[in-house]
């Protein structure tokens, strides 16, 4: 199959939730990711007239999963086929489709297939799914931050980030929330010096105060103004060391320095 970018388009949820909405040119089908509101996701499809085929999910928490039954329930009545993938470590009721590392989810109305990546650390079982030159990571990557870490350990969460620092660096990255702006306080906290975050914190301010999204951004800023990418940088192992007077500065004690010090900044 030949893949073919589907058009992303962000549904506003809760306070800072970004739903994801994936659809063609050649037809009416849409994909959800991570709906955690149901009734926005139903004005969108009423609105713009369009079928949903597919339900992607990151992880279990209920700012992305809460919206699946009332849709399914609307689906129904609607007499739409719907498939709910997610991941098969998060202990998700809803799924039809239980996703591992390396496994394909193919969207043929929307002509494209998904790469899974297993990303623990934010939940045991967190997933994203990555398409030539996009990825839908949930709450493991934000803009200039990363998510908490609630079931894994620092050293799982700093893999999965560095699995997608190693994605290609014009790969737009669709998180779920807006959080850029308060991330960026933290982040120049980290490296007052960093030339590129300057820079960053400038568009970012000038896009909120338009509420404009942030999101997507690309690995590649990220690998210029995101600390938690930047842990091999001396930069921030030095602010880190400084942080927690530790003398050990391998990337993964550094980043877990550096999310300690997030969690009370
Ligand atoms: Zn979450």
């Amino acid at each position: 199959m030949s893949n073919i970018h589907p058009s992303v388009t962000a549904i506003k949820a809760f306070s800072d939730n970004y739903i994801w909405a994936l659809s063609s040119n050649n037809n009416d089908s849409v994909a959800l990711v991570d709906p955690g509101h149901a009734q926005v996701c139903i004005d969108y499809l009423k609105k713009n007239n369009l079928t949903l085929s597919a339900i992607l999910i990151t992880h279990h928490h209920s700012d992305h999963v809460g919206g699946i039954k009332e849709l399914l329930e609307y689906a129904k009545e609607k007499a739409w086929a719907v498939t709910v993938y997610g991941p098969v470590n998060d202990n998700i009721s809803q799924l039809d489709i239980k996703l591992k590392e390396n496994e394909t989810v193919t969207l043929t109305d929307l002509a494209c297939q998904f790469h899974v990546l297993e990303l623990p650390g934010h939940t045991h079982g967190h997933i994203a799914y990555y398409t030539n030159k996009m990825v839908f990571c949930g709450d493991t990557l934000f803009s200039a931050g990363c998510g908490r870490l609630f079931e894994g350990t620092a050293d799982q969460m700093h893999q999965s980030l560095t699995k997608l620092a190693n994605l290609p660096g014009e790969t737009l990255v669709y998180c779920a929330h807006e959080y850029t702006l308060a991330n960026l306080a933290f982040a120049q906290a980290v490296e007052p010096e960093n030339e590129q975050l300057h820079k960053y914190v400038g568009q970012v301010k000038r896009l909120r105060q338009e509420n404009q999204a942030t999101i997507p951004t690309s690995i590649a800023l990220e690998r210029q103004v995101n600390p938690f990418l930047r842990c091999d940088k001396a930069t921030v192992k030095l602010a880190a060391q400084k942080y927690n007077k530790q003398t050990n500065t391998s990337d993964s004690k550094v980043f877990a320095a550096i999310r300690s010090w997030k969690d009370n900044f």
